[in-house]
């Protein structure tokens, strides 16, 4: 394993010192479940400084606030959402996700914030290969094995899809990012935090992070009368893999008649990928199980799939198709 020194600060100013001491080199370590994996492969941009937050309080918390928005710490582990009577109550699509999410004894370890800054897992980086985001100037994936862990969806630099199921389910709900910063603290959106394949502080990462910031909770707010979500995840196997292709479709509805819609495919590109054609076609439509032919006519027709992974993109509509059918019977 890569030679490592842990930190273990008592506060968000502590750990964002040592973060601002050690720049790039240091990284934040939560649950570990990504992080001591990419250690252990001796993955070069993994950091040899490790900030272990799990010490500081505020940050492991699922509660409700006056407006009836929900805020979720950090460090709350993936278990305690999936069993989480107030989220099932609120948010059943989201926890529906997190459930789904590999096995109970990683979702008893990994964290929200870890799942929503983990590292892609294309198996060149995890390999050591010296891609894009590993020091190097090639993207294996676009070019060798791309039929799991690589985007269907086009690409920049990096073609690995991100692989996170929490950040896919919160964009239906609105969800909002608090990250403490080294000038206090800053809001985002989900799809702000995670837009994919960014070169931030000379790193290529699918998230938005600087080295010295640290994300703290995230809120989503109280879904509206009317609201109805599905999640839906294909992959190899019924636990432990990651989504070959998943949804989060959220609908806005007044008696039968779609007023907003939210789709958000996952596993198929460098980011949660939002379907406007499709949430352009049902806006104003009466949801019905008839809608779905029409609207899978209007997905995901920019799909750009690599040599070996077009049958993501048949995935994805697949999902679709279910994903309308479960809300249209709801
Ligand atoms: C076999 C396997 C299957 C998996 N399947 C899935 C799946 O199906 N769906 C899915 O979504 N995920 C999946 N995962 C990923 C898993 O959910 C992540 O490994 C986990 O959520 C990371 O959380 P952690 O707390 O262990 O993070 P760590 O390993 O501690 O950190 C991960 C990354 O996030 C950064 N980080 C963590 N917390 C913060 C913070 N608060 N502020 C700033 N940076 C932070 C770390 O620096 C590191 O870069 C799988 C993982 C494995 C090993």
């Amino acid at each position: 394993m890569k030679p490592i020194s842990v930190y273990r600060p008592s506060s968000i100013e502590e750990a964002i010192q040592i973060l601002s001491l050690h720049g790039t080199q240091a990284g934040v370590y939560a649950g570990g479940t990504d992080l001591l994996i990419q250690l252990k492969n001796r993955i070069e941009a993994a950091p040899s400084f490790l900030v272990d937050i799990k010490k500081i309080d505020g940050l492991r918390h699922i509660k409700e606030n006056g407006q009836g928005d929900v805020q979720i710490g950090a460090l709350t582990k993936l278990a305690e959402v999936a069993e989480s009577d107030l989220l099932a109550k609120k948010y059943p699509m989201l926890v529906e996700a997190v459930q789904k999410i590999s096995s109970p004894e990683l979702r008893n370890a990994s964290t929200v914030g870890g799942d929503l800054l983990q590292q892609v897992w294309c198996q060149y980086l995890r390999g050591g290969y010296s891609c894009y985001r590993n020091g190097g100037y090639i993207c294996y994936g676009a070019i060798g094995d791309n039929s799991y862990y690589h985007s269907a969806m086009g690409g920049r630099l990096c073609y690995a899809v991100y692989p996170g199921d929490i950040a896919t389910a919160l964009i239906p709900h609105d969800a909002r990012a608090k990250v403490a910063t080294p000038f206090g603290l800053k809001e985002l959106s989900i799809e702000q935090l995670v837009p994919g394949d960014m070169m931030v502080d000379g790193r290529l990462q699918s998230h938005v992070l600087r080295f010295n910031e640290i994300l703290t909770e995230v809120t989503i707010p109280a879904a509206k009368p009317g609201f109805k979500a599905s999640f839906e995840k294909l992959r190899p196997r019924g636990v432990w893999d990651f989504a070959m292709a998943s949804l989060a479709i959220g609908l806005q509805l007044q008696g039968k008649t779609i007023t907003d819609a939210c789709v958000v495919f996952g596993g198929i590109a460098g980011k949660p990928w939002r379907e406007t054609a499709v949430e352009n076609f049902l806006k104003g439509k009466t949801l019905s199980t008839d809608l779905t032919r029409q609207a899978l006519a209007t997905a995901l027709t920019d799909a750009a799939p690599l040599k070996y992974n077009a049958t993501k993109i048949d995935m994805a509509k697949g999902l679709l198709a279910s994903g309308m059918a479960r809300l249209a019977a709801a």
